[in-house]
């Protein structure tokens, strides 16, 4: 697998050459290509990061029922908020509260930072 890296240290050589031979505008046209390799660098980071992300999402949604307003997945005896998921892909664990009672830390965080404004 071809890696920004090795394209990297490939110009990072050629950066090194344009200054030995004192040829400025050549090294500013590397300069350029550098910065394009970072761009790629962290648009890549980001990919990986969402790909990442999708995959638990989708295994999630394969894997969890629907029961009694809260999502499962077998061999987690805590359930994960309807809501949350529903509406933003956002995978939270209930707080019990009582016997079969649960609330979501996430809904009461956002509570109470609505009544601060
Ligand atoms: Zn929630």
């Amino acid at each position: 697998m071809v890696s920004i890296s090795d394209a990297a240290k490939a110009v990072n050589a050629i950066a090194k050459i344009a200054k030995r031979i004192k040829n400025y505008e050549l090294t500013e046209k590397v300069a350029d290509l550098q910065g394009l390799l970072m761009d790629l660098l962290a648009e890549n980071t980001q990919l990986k990061a969402e790909l990442t992300e999708a995959q638990h999402n989708s295994d999630f949604a394969n894997k969890a029922t629907l029961k009694d307003g809260a999502y499962w997945l077998d061999g987690d005896a805590v359930p994960f908020c309807q809501r949350c998921w529903e509406v933003e892909h956002n995978m939270v664990h209930l707080d019990k509260t009582g016997y079969g009672a649960y609330i979501c830390p996430e809904e009461i965080y956002r509570r109470e930072l609505h009544k601060s404004k």
